[in-house]
């Protein structure tokens, strides 16, 4: 179905680009992702084009310009232009996929219908030319107003044809905030076994950019039996109930409203990254740890640090970065752990895991406690937090709490007649928590003057 009067605002350099095609008599369109970006009134990332000209045509069309060739064999030739490549890819069909992954051929045709046909989603599946309108064979602008992704065809073939298509429905509803519709949702959780077939590095990308969604915790939510053919471990969260003045969603609904109320303002990329995995995994243990106590209340003791090994395991296996594993194993292993209110304390609990650790880990308690009931426990704990992390605030720009911080160093100590040697590191130690303790103010001369007592202590 073609309609005339939609209007796709183009870059420059695209509408050259597709006009060099056209005037060398083949037919061009912007296609796929820009186009669902472009009606939905957001900026495309990136403006692919198709085209009914072979590779060696294309090449020959702009023979001016620097190329790369790496995927000509699939139809793609990408064009340079002001330093920018530009993907432009022949029309083809995918031909057999016989392991889930791969077409084991692809097959150049003349007709652009053909080439939409084979694209995962109506979304995902119309094409645009200026003074030719859209190209909408499989009513993607009419998904695209009502919200729902829908595959192009028969749900059930295209994802046998290629598994990642099943992460791409959930990564596309939630980067979009839709709906799956119910035939494209049987489907995939049909298929959800299948998904194991799949790389590990794009089953981690799809599951990434899921979590960055905005809509991640409704998909999650409603989507999570989908995602146990992934993440098995997620199977026994589903249905796990919690029962006692805490809580009032199992331990999954938990995990989503969790990870649709993290806040991550002011994060950085990398924080961003590990504070969504970890929440996303923060209580996968639970399930393994569950009691109940004889008031009827659920506990899960053990569940932080065997969370914290489960979720190692998990992203492992995914090949997360060794950061993101690090970083939201860590956060999982304590993420229940009680907040010292004392000034000692928290400097204590600053000295012994930094303060960027413990910014981290209050935006991942802020977020389980968003997910809990609603009392005024809930409520209290939630002011502790918060207390606690303006504190931290408060403290790493006014306090000393590490030793490269204090007013003295071990050379200052030897010179002071302290003997090289272990002696200096517990000294300074000592120097430090007494500075913590605000017993000495963190002065070379304050802390000079304390070395004799410190020594007689340490001989007795
Ligand atoms: P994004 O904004 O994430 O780049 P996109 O729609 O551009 O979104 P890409 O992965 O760049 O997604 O793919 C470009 C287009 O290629 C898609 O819009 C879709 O038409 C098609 N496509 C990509 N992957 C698949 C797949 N696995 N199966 C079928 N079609 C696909
Ligand atoms: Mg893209």
């Amino acid at each position: 179905m073609r309609d005339p009067n939609v209007r796709i605002p183009l870059p420059a350099v695209v509408s050259r680009l597709l006009g060099g095609l056209r005037r060398a008599g083949f037919t061009a369109y912007v296609v796929g992702g820009c186009v669902r970006d472009s009606l939905m009134g957001r900026t495309p990332g990136d403006w692919d084009i198709c085209t009914s000209a072979r590779p060696e045509e294309i090449r020959r069309v702009f023979s001016s310009c620097r190329q790369i060739l790496t995927g000509e064999k699939h139809g793609t030739v990408a064009v340079i232009v002001g330093g920018v490549p530009y993907e432009i890819t022949t029309y083809r069909l995918d031909g057999e996929y016989h392991d889930g992954r791969h077409p084991d051929a692809v097959r150049f045709v003349p007709d652009i219908r053909q080439d939409l046909a084979r694209r995962d989603l109506t979304i995902n599946a119309m094409a645009y030319a200026p003074g030719e309108g859209l190209v909408d064979a499989f009513g993607g602008r009419a998904d695209l107003q009502a919200g729902i992704i829908r595959c192009v065809g028969d749900p059930a073939q295209r994802f046998a044809e290629d598994a990642l298509r099943i992460l791409r429905t959930l990564r596309f509803a939630a980067q979009l905030d839709f709906t799956l519709n119910s035939a494209t949702e049987a489907a995939a959780y049909a298929a959800r076994g299948t998904v194991a077939q799949i790389s590990a590095e794009r089953i981690f990308a799809e599951l990434d950019k899921l979590l960055a969604g905005p809509a991640a915790g409704r998909v999650l939510a409603a989507q999570g039996r989908i995602l146990t053919g992934v993440i098995p471990e997620i199977a026994p969260c589903i249905g796990c109930t919690q029962p006692g003045k805490w809580h009032c969603y199992d331990v999954w609904q938990h995990t989503a409203k969790a990870v649709e109320a993290l806040d991550v303002t002011g994060m950085d990329e990398k924080s961003t990254r590990v504070l969504r995995w970890a929440v996303f995994l923060h209580d996968i243990a639970k399930p393994e740890c569950r009691t109940v106590g004889p008031d009827g209340a659920a506990h899960f003791p053990g569940h932080n640090q065997r969370g914290g090994r489960m979720a190692r395991t998990i992203l492992t296996r995914l090949k997360a970065p060794a950061y993101l594993i690090e970083g939201a194993c860590g956060l999982i292993s304590v993420h229940d752990c009680p907040l010292p209110n004392d000034r000692f304390g928290i400097l204590q609990m600053m000295n012994r895991s930094g303060a960027p650790f413990l910014q981290r880990l209050c935006r991942v308690k802020r977020a389980d406690l968003a997910a809990h009931a609603n009392n005024a426990a809930v409520e209290n704990r939630t002011r502790e937090v918060r207390r606690f992390e303006s504190r931290v605030l408060e403290l790493s720009a006014t306090a000393c709490y590490t030793l490269s911080s204090l007013a003295v160093n071990g050379s200052d100590l030897m010179a002071a007649g302290v003997a090289p040697g272990p002696a200096v590191g517990r000294t300074l130690n000592e120097l430090l928590q007494a500075v913590m303790a605000q017993r000495v103010p963190n002065e070379k001369a304050a802390l000079l003057a304390e070395l004799p007592a410190i020594l007689k202590e340490q001989q007795s």
